[in-house]
């Protein structure tokens, strides 16, 4: 949400869109940060040239750490050129898995795309891959791509007209307010059978629409139903992403649905006493964000 979201926010969720395949997240990108801490002293770690960490790589510690133990209120980015040309191509499929499976056979490949995205949010499977560098490097990269999606059964392969907007799967499913969004973080190999399993899991309980980015393992999809459906469908959806050696928590829950729905953490993850004993350490009273992090903290 490239008009709303702030640096903090961003930094604090270390959130992470489409392009993500080429360049990485906030944790590859962030070389500094100034934090205010809960006593109301400021802290420094990092700076401005990209080798200076001595000790323990504290901006790590604090991106994605949901604000729970301090306020970011400066950071240092390293900064990459503008690409000269950026464009995309846009596949249709007979199914979400085709695209999946097709995303994954490019992600494996030497091009380096800036994004490979399957989802089926207008009903049709769609694959989307896009290029950025020099015109010559673009070409060579979507006509790859192109020749991939045919070889695992795209129906057709077009140029995208509006970047941006092809680019906005993600965007889009999180953009409805009902439902819950679930995130799945998978090994790449795992993500075409996981969609399969994820439209069983929803059977006709609850509606399901899904984006995968392919490139990346991470699967997020829109479930919509009554609150007991969701909440069922969500611990299976969990508990499927496990079983495929992978993660997953509720990235977003509709108002109305967080009582019934409770812990988008799926309960505490591995190594939860150290992080529990770090919260203390910066906020014994639990007064940042309290109980919005994994395990209650
Ligand atoms: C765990 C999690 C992961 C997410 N991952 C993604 C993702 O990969 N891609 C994506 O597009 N969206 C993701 N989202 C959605 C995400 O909320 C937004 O992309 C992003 O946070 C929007 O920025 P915002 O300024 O609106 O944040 P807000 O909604 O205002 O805040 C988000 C969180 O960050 C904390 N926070 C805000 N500012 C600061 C600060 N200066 N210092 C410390 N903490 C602060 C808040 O307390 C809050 O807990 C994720 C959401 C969550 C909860």
């Amino acid at each position: 949400h490239r008009e709303r979201a702030t640096v903090g926010g961003l930094m604090a969720t270390n959130a992470s869109g489409p392009r993500r395949a080429k360049y990485g997240t906030l944790r590859d990108l962030v070389i500094g940060t100034r934090v205010a801490l809960v006593d109301g002293s400021i802290t420094r770690a990092g700076g401005k040239v990209v080798k200076n960490v001595a000790g323990y790589d504290l901006n790590k510690l604090y991106l994605g750490s949901l604000g729970t133990l301090g306020v970011i209120v400066e950071a240092t980015f390293k900064v990459l050129p503008l690409p000269a040309r950026e464009a995309a191509i846009v596949a249709a499929f007979p199914s979400l898995r085709a695209a999946t499976e097709a995303g994954v056979a490019l992600a494996r490949t030497s091009l380096r795309p800036a994004a490979v995205e399957a989802h089926d949010l207008d009903r049709t499977a769609r694959l989307v891959v896009a290029a950025d560098g020099d015109a010559a490097a673009v070409q060579r990269v979507l006509s790859d791509a192109a020749r991939i999606a045919s070889e695992h059964g795209a129906t057709s392969v077009e140029p995208a007209s509006d970047l941006e907007s092809a680019l906005s799967s993600s965007r889009r499913l999180v953009e409805s307010a009902d439902g819950v969004v679930l995130r799945a973080s998978l090994p790449l190999a795992a993500q075409a059978a996981f969609v399969d399993e994820v439209r069983r899991i929803a059977g006709d309980r609850a509606m399901a629409t899904i984006a995968v980015h392919a490139a990346s393992g991470i699967v997020r999809t829109r479930l919509t139903g009554d609150s007991d459906a969701l909440r069922q469908a969500s611990l299976d959806v969990f508990a499927m992403a496990k079983t495929l050696e992978g993660d997953a928590w509720l990235e977003h829950v509709a108002e109305a649905l967080r009582e019934a729905i409770g812990d988008v953490w799926f309960g505490e993850p591995p190594g939860f006493f150290l992080m529990h004993r770090i919260k203390q350490e910066f906020d014994p009273r639990g007064t940042l964000n309290p109980g919005r992090f994994v395990g209650g903290i």
